[in-house]
């Protein structure tokens, strides 16, 4: 993985640790999530519907939605094991899935406030935000809570 990639990654997963995931299960339900290097392996049951496309420069794996993982509260049966994208959601790394994902919404919503900026995930406008986030300067925010994410 590029070391860019890399970092963006480690700063999203950072900034994830600051908000909880609302639960609704919409990612699950209606994208398809890529399966990486070593996802498989980490699997304790091998995904069974799944399909592959390709890209200008890439073949990519995915298992279709609804994810077969999910169960029927909205909650991952292999949490602990589940994939490498799911842990980065809603931060992609082709992008951002801010509207439709509650969660999304409410990290682009608090990031556009203290920054007066649009919010396009990239390293530098993550690393800023983390400053606030890290500083606690955020708390009076009124829907801003430190949390652990929910299980989905
Ligand atoms: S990541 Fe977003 S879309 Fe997925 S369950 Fe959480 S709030 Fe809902
Ligand atoms: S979090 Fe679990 S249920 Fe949701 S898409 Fe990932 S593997 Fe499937």
């Amino acid at each position: 993985m590029p070391e860019n990639e890399k970092r963006y990654l480690e700063l999203a997963e950072e900034v994830l640790k600051y908000f909880e995931c609302k639960g609704c299960g919409w990612c699950c339900k209606n994208l398809g999530v890529g399966i990486e290097k070593g996802d498989i392996e980490r699997l304790p049951v091998e995904p069974k519907n799944t399909r592959v496309i390709l890209t200008e420069d890439n073949v990519i794996e995915y298992i279709k939605p609804p994810c077969e993982y999910l169960d029927e509260n909205n909650s991952c049966s292999i949490y602990d094991h589940r994939l490498k994208e799911c842990r980065f959601f809603p931060f992609t790394i082709r992008g951002m899935r801010l509207n439709l994902c509650p969660l999304g919404k409410e990290i682009s919503d608090l990031y556009e406030m203290v920054a007066d900026e649009k919010f396009f995930p990239n390293p530098e406008r993550l690393e800023k935000f983390l400053k606030h986030l890290r500083s606690g300067d955020l708390k009076n925010v009124y829907f801003f809570k430190i949390s652990k994410q929910s299980k989905r």
